[in-house]
């Protein structure tokens, strides 16, 4: 049974939601943030030579030629904010129990636990605490809400413990499968081919008493069942086997019947209810099913460097916190990031506000060190970026590359 088609989603309680409208107005305390260090010539020298190695057409006698001119150090921020969330809800589920077993783990009433106050639709799926294996990690936990076992009768087979067989549809025969019904050995012409006069039946014409599951027509006579049309139905009718027909022309696993008993119920008609295991009595309880999830956002400042380059380089952490909700970064030297930091806190609490629960949140800056380079070679001169903690290395412009280094 799937427990996503028929779960009822718990709303979180109201103080949860005032707690979320609190969070995005009034200060945080004091906090401080780290900085980068400048990057040095021999630094970005070491990078080209490095860089020069990866291209074919950068010739590494170029780098030491170069004149490295002024550096205009600085540095690109990235915002990062992480809600870790709850979301509830509740779903029906039934086992195969029998009262027995009930009793002897619930111990009395057959109406249900003794702690159970009714049913569950009256106990709030927000009442139990539910921790995570690990905060931050996308998670699912699925258990069985407290007090809400009941004893109960199988819807599927009304209390009676069995099903009809689904393969023969409950009538205990099914279609021949070694001649498809037909009665007789493989090779051998069909008697129906000859019509009759006291049969006057053509296989399966009889449809009205066949079954869509075989679609073989099957007729009842005496202890015997046969397929409509095969010799035994020829012979049960008239008396004598078709003409010109022996035994040996019969099909040798339903000896001209063209049925068998139904190998899924034993000829039965009838199979074990698998909701029940037989019992004809099923426990019901409530499945409380707990989803952790992560939302995660961040913003980078903009910079000469393309984004995807700079989300690529090593960056360094200059401020971190974790808290049940934080607070907007109001006081960094950068108002663009300040300014991201509340936009993106009141966005993830709009969108979890109502439908799940805030367990933490955090958010972190880290700074990515840039430099704009000058050099010049020969008489050509122009400019690159050096960045990262790993000492990148981008020309924004690549022009013939081989008449640059
Ligand atoms: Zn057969
Ligand atoms: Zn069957
Ligand atoms: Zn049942």
């Amino acid at each position: 049974m799937s427990a996503a088609d028929k779960a009822v989603v718990a709303l979180p309680l109201p103080d949860d939601t005032e707690k979320h409208k609190q969070s995005v107005v009034g200060m945080a305390n004091k906090r401080y943030f780290d900085d980068v260090l400048p990057f040095r010539e021999e630094e970005i020298r070491e990078a080209l030579k490095r860089e020069a190695k990866k291209h074919r057409w950068w010739k590494e006698s170029a780098v030491k030629k170069m004149q490295i001119g002024e550096l205009e150090n600085g540095s690109c921020t990235q915002y990062v904010l992480e809600s870790y969330t709850e979301a509830r809800s509740t779903s029906e589920a039934t086992e195969a129990y029998t009262l027995g077993q009930y009793l002897d783990r619930y111990g009395y009433t057959r109406e249900g636990h003794g702690d159970n106050l009714g049913s569950s639709s009256q106990q709030n799926p927000w009442d139990y605490e539910v921790l995570p294996g690990m905060m931050f990690v996308e998670q699912t936990r699925v258990m069985e809400l407290p007090g809400s076992s009941r004893m109960g009768s199988c819807a599927s087979c009304n209390a009676e413990g069995n099903t009809h067989c689904f393969h023969c549809r409950g009538n205990g025969q099914d279609k021949c499968g070694f001649c498809r019904g037909t009665g007789m050995k493989s090779g051998v012409a069909h008697p129906a081919v000859y019509t009759h006069p006291m049969v006057a039946s053509f296989p399966h014409a009889d449809l009205s008493r066949g079954y869509s599951s075989s679609s073989t027509a099957m007729v009842r006579h005496g202890n015997n069942t046969y397929g409509v049309g095969t010799p035994m139905y020829f012979m049960s009718k008239t008396g004598v086997p078709p003409p010109g027909m022996g035994t040996h022309d019969l099909c040798y696993m339903c000896h001209g019947r063209g049925v068998r008993e139904c190998t899924y119920c034993k000829g039965g008609g009838k199979k074990v209810c698998s909701t029940c295991g037989g019992s004809g009595s099923v426990r019901t309880f409530s499945k409380l099913i707990v989803q952790f999830e992560l939302e995660k956002s961040d913003y980078i400042t903009p910079c000469e460097i393309p984004e995807h380059l700079i989300r690529q380089a090593e960056s360094k952490e200059i401020f971190m916190e974790t808290a049940n909700y934080v607070r907007p970064i109001s006081k960094f030297h950068v108002k663009e990031v300040n300014d991201n930091s509340r936009l993106l806190c009141v966005k993830h609490l709009e969108r979890v506000m109502g439908k799940s629960r805030v367990i933490q949140q955090r958010h972190a800056l880290y700074a990515i060190p840039t430099c704009r380079v000058k050099f010049t070679l020969g008489n050509h001169s122009g400019e690159f970026w050096a960045y990262g903690k790993d000492t990148r290395i981008y020309f924004p412009k690549y022009p013939a590359k081989c008449t640059i280094l």
